[in-house]
């Protein structure tokens, strides 16, 4: 068994287009964080959030999963409303603000371009995904922000997409201790089109929690 790390060094080079979008970035804005963004929050959570990938003015300016991003803006004020968090969402100063119980991560760890991660990238950065999912030894929920978050964690888990369908709001219990929840994701676009309101999402977070 080849045991990868959690966590993508800052300078993996997995993914050609990606390196060389992150060498382009890094060149353009040299004092953002310009890498693959790490997982954020406690390993000994009992809830795992799943999102897609960096966007390039927010996780990959600021080197924190959804911060500074339009996607982070719900995603924070509903893990404060929710208790799953303390503090002050504040982009700039990330410090004020604490998770409580809830890890983040992305299917994608290096911003793509236009925020569409290609097959392969999803594809080489799911050994990551089955790293940080087996070194939550609490894990108990999974909730996965849209479906290349969804269809990422059951390839991570070997679980067929085809009895597992990406649906907002359904939770399935994929083992007796653990659950997978499904939103549509936070994004800008979803939120502007009504796909998601932030009632939904707070939805959402009432199936969550009832599994904790
Ligand atoms: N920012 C992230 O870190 N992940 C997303 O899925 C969207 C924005």
């Amino acid at each position: 068994m080849v045991l990868v790390s959690h966590e993508p060094s800052l300078t993996c080079a997995l993914c050609p287009r990606l390196t060389e979008f992150r060498i382009k970035n890094k060149n353009l804005y040299p004092t953002w964080h310009n890498a693959p963004v790490p997982s954020f929050g406690d390993f000994k959570s009992n809830i795992l959030i799943v999102g897609l990938a960096p966007g390039l003015q927010g996780a990959n300016r600021t080197g924190r999963p959804f911060t500074g991003d339009y996607a982070g803006d719900l995603l924070y004020q509903t893990l404060l409303d929710f208790n799953l968090a303390t503090g002050v969402y504040d982009p700039e100063q990330p410090s004020l603000y604490h998770l409580k119980n809830v890890r983040i991560t992305n299917a994608v760890r290096c911003v793509p371009p236009e925020n569409k991660p290609e097959s392969q990238e999803i594809n080489h950065c799911l050994p990551f995904l089955k790293s940080e999912i087996a070194a939550m030894v609490h894990l108990k929920i999974i909730l996965t922000l849209g479906t290349i978050a969804h269809n990422s964690v059951l390839k991570a888990l070997d679980y067929k997409k085809t009895l597992y369908p990406f649906k907002h709001g359904a939770s399935y219990p994929l083992t007796p201790s653990l659950i997978l929840v499904n939103s549509y994701h936070c994004s800008r676009y979803n939120t502007n089109t009504g796909r998601l309101t932030s009632e939904m999402f707070q939805d959402v977070f009432r199936i969550l929690t009832k599994f904790l």
